[in-house]
């Protein structure tokens, strides 16, 4: 596979589908990151006390680390304004997913639940630009929505979150074998472990909850049947 994952924010990847990630990198798969913006409105931990020009040096250095640590060949990071990504058109949302499809012409791509897994503006808009992008290119490429199951997400303490309903999950991949990887990757961003901190209260700890990332297979629609345990199913 040629894999593009699409993301708002440095940490999206590593929080979100990074067992994945690794797992197909070192599958031998080719993997790209694209991510648009860098970060700069963070205000976990120590970003609190951080001007804007330092946190995006900074969370694009962690980025960098993360992508090394993951096996990501190839990272794009944007200037977009974190945290005002619906203020940008739908225009041109599509058209930089479309110039980084053509650029790198991926047969899948990645990006998180329309419902934002944290409900985040950023995340629901860069899930639409996605997939209004992949329909308009219909070039064999494959578009997968990353979430949370809803187990998953009520282990969670103390946070709103939305879950992929279960009759949308059609891919869950097993990534316990990938998931040190996913956590060296984590701890690349040092300025959001408040976030991995937060969880550590995980109910049956963060790895037990963390073995199986979940996907929703948008385009092409798919046949529902089966939950496949592999994206290339
Ligand atoms: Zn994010």
């Amino acid at each position: 596979m040629r894999i593009l994952a699409i993301f708002a924010h440095p940490d999206d990847e590593s929080y979100g589908p990074g067992g994945t990630l690794a797992k197909y990198a070192r599958e031998g798969h080719e993997v790209f990151l694209l991510t648009f913006t860098r970060g700069e409105a963070g205000t976990l931990g120590i970003c609190k006390n951080m001007a804007p020009d330092e946190k995006a040096r900074m969370r694009r250095q962690e980025l960098l680390c993360a992508a090394r640590v993951l096996g990501i060949r190839d990272v794009q990071v944007l200037t977009y304004p974190d945290g005002q990504l619906n203020t940008i058109s739908y225009a041109e949302g599509e058209s930089v997913v479309m110039k980084e499809i053509d650029r790198v012409r991926p047969d899948t791509v990645i990006t998180f639940h329309d419902r934002g897994i944290s409900g985040h503006p950023d995340h629901v808009v860069v899930a639409r630009w996605c997939r209004n992008a992949v329909r308009q290119r219909d070039a064999d490429i494959r578009l997968f929505y990353f979430g949370l199951s809803p187990q998953q997400a009520s282990r969670i303490p103390n946070r709103q979150l939305f879950p992929i309903p279960p009759s949308d999950i059609t891919h869950a991949i097993s990534v316990k074998e990938y998931l040190p990887f996913k956590i060296k990757a984590i701890h690349c961003h040092q300025s959001q472990l408040e976030l991995w901190q937060m969880l550590q209260s995980v109910e049956g700890g963060y790895v037990h909850n963390a073995e199986v990332e979940y996907f929703m297979q948008v385009w092409p629609p798919p046949a529902y049947g089966a939950v496949a345990v592999d994206l290339q199913e």
